[in-house]
């Protein structure tokens, strides 16, 4: 079995966060660190560690990230000015939490894509 996070913990309401969305497939929680107005972040219940790790049998539950997101960008009056969903994958995707996830960032116009060439 994949190694927990502390994604987990928050999961099963172990340790304090907004949680803003739950059910048996996903739960969403505000990101401590928030880098837009509204940022909020979707992960399957069950540790999938990143992108790479993804088989068949987390399509239901990926898929659900993306209804998840669309409600809650509603929820937050993002939907018609639009938004920003981010999932990084390891090391070159600056993914810090190995428990995929993905970002729901909007409220403010969100500039480029990528960040400039360092
Ligand atoms: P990533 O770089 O894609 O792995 O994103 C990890 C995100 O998790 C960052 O935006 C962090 O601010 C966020 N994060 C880390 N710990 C917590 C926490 N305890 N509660 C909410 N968000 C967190």
């Amino acid at each position: 079995m994949a190694e927990e996070t502390i994604f987990s913990k928050i999961i099963r309401k172990e340790i304090p966060s907004e949680i803003t969305y739950q059910d048996e497939l996903v739960t969403a929680f505000r990101d401590i660190n928030p880098q837009a107005p509204t940022h909020i972040l979707i992960v399957p219940n069950r540790v999938i560690p990143t992108v790479s790790d993804v088989s068949g049998e987390d399509e239901a539950a990926l898929g659900r990230l993306f209804s998840v997101a669309a409600r809650l960008a509603e929820a937050e009056g993002l939907s018609e000015d639009g938004y920003r969903l981010i999932v990084n994958c390891r090391d070159h995707g600056g993914q810090e939490v190995y428990h995929l996830h993905m970002h729901l960032l909007g409220g403010r116009p969100l500039g480029p894509m990528l960040a400039p060439r360092r």
